[in-house]
């Protein structure tokens, strides 16, 4: 069975990577010159079921209009003049429900919980070293208001088997130690222990290597133009260069701009770039720095750590597919780091960086079929996408060879929309 994935993102790379072991023929296509390339390249580091949460929750309305007032602000909305933004943003608003989050995050979580499962199998099986930890997260609170409220949160992780712990002043810093140099700056923190660090851009470059010598086929630098189809079923996929390819399943896993190319097929997919940062800061020292990622709940940033860098990253703009890099958010990236851990590193040598989240109005990834009978999609992952990548692979990987995924799977395709 011949299988074309078009994104070399961590969701394609590891999507091709579950469809060579179910024995199909695969050949990525990638515009770029390489894997990871766009979103996947500096993301926060997080793989982090404990957090695999929707943005849309109840009470999130309230605190946008806040945070849009707000200095070193996590949300920022600009009209970017299309009505695909007015309706995106009118459908996440119409999930902020609680029915409709307990629903979002009954998705979420197991998917979120197969990937890291998937991951670490994938990682012992093909021994793929990215600087990986597996010593959880930790989310830090500044304000008792926010340690109260993370009792309901650990209610809810409890009862759902994810094991976590709300933590004192004290018990944060045994777990966070270079948290001890900022005393009286926190009041409490939940740490979710089974949660995972690594980096995203050297797992997917690993990954695809493996891929490659496996016998997948990677093409770089090739854009996919359109694809062709009669009688609801992908027939070609046209490339810019002119040049036709053919196979008998096609897997978009295009990130922001699946949406584009599902359009001309009359798909609608509900798939908005919301824009984040990161700074990479080269390490000075390590002591001073975190161990795994701590995650900052009063300005939405995760400080992540890997071997002699740490990675901090967040922040949420609505504003369309702009990639211009706003130095004034890289700046509150930097004030945060040096709150939080002043000695760690230098961060005026930092790298900044900015990716487009793939993300959906229910925070849930668009993952199985489509109204073509060999068009699937893998894409939609938003804030979760590193976390996510192995899982949805997978899922997907059984579902084209028809074969039963392992975890529930009705719920996460476009036929929900
Ligand atoms: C600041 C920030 C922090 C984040 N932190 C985390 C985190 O801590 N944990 C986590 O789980 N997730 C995190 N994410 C989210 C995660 O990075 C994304 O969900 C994930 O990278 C999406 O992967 P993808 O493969 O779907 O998309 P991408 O990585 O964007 O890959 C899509 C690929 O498709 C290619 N493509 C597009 N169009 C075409 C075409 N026409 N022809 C050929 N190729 C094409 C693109 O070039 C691209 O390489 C973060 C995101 C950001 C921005």
């Amino acid at each position: 069975m011949q299988v074309i994935v078009i994104g070399a993102g961590v969701v394609g790379v590891a999507t091709a990577h579950y469809l060579r072991v179910a024995g199909c023929d695969v050949t990525v296509l990638e515009q770029l010159d390489g894997p990871a390339a766009e979103t996947s390249f500096a993301n926060a580091g997080q793989v982090s079921p404990g957090y695999a949460a929707p943005w849309a929750a109840p009470g999130i309305p309230w605190k946008a209009v806040k945070w849009l007032t707000q200095a070193h602000s996590p949300l920022k909305i600009r009209p970017d003049g299309s009505l695909f933004q007015l309706s995106w943003v009118a459908r996440m608003l119409a999930n902020c429900t609680m029915e409709a989050y307990q629903r979002n995050k009954g998705r979420m979580v197991p998917l979120a919980e197969y990937s890291r499962d998937c991951l670490r199998d994938l990682r012992e099986a093909l021994d793929l070293q990215y600087e990986q930890r597996s010593l959880g997260t930790l989310q830090v609170f500044r304000t008792a208001k926010q340690l109260e409220a993370a009792q309901r949160d650990s209610d809810i992780l409890s009862a759902i088997g994810v094991p976590n712990h709300l933590l004192g002043a004290q018990g944060l810093v045994d777990v966070e130690p270079a948290l001890a140099r900022v005393p009286g700056k926190l009041v409490g923190a939940l740490q979710l222990p089974n949660d995972e660090t690594g980096d995203c851009k050297m797992f997917t470059d690993k990954l695809a290597a493996r891929c490659e010598a496996a016998g997948v086929v990677f093409r770089y630098g090739v854009t996919v133009e359109r694809l062709l189809a009669a009688n609801q079923q992908i027939r070609q996929v046209l490339l810019k260069s002119g040049e036709i390819l053919n196979a008998d399943h096609v897997v978009l896993a295009a990130g922001c701009a699946s949406r584009a190319l599902a359009a001309p097929l009359g798909l609608d997919l509900p798939v908005y770039p919301v824009k984040g940062y990161s700074l990479t800061i080269p390490l000075k020292n390590a002591d001073a720095a975190p161990r795994s990622t701590v995650l900052d709940e009063s300005y939405k940033i995760a400080l992540t750590r890997f071997d002699s860098r740490l990675r901090v990253g967040g922040m949420a703009e609505v504003a369309g597919y702009d990639r211009r890099l706003d130095m004034g958010r890289v700046a509150t990236l930097a004030m945060v780091t040096n709150d939080l851990f002043p000695e760690a590193g230098d961060t005026s040598r930092g790298e900044p960086w900015t990716g487009l989240r793939p993300m959906t109005p229910d925070g849930t990834p668009l993952v199985g079929g489509t109204s073509y009978s060999n068009l699937w999609l893998n894409t939609g992952h938003g804030t979760l996408g590193w976390t996510m990548a192995c899982g949805s692979g997978r899922v997907l990987a059984d579902l084209i060879t028809r074969k039963k995924p392992e975890i529930e799977s009705s719920g996460l395709a476009l036929a929900r929309y």
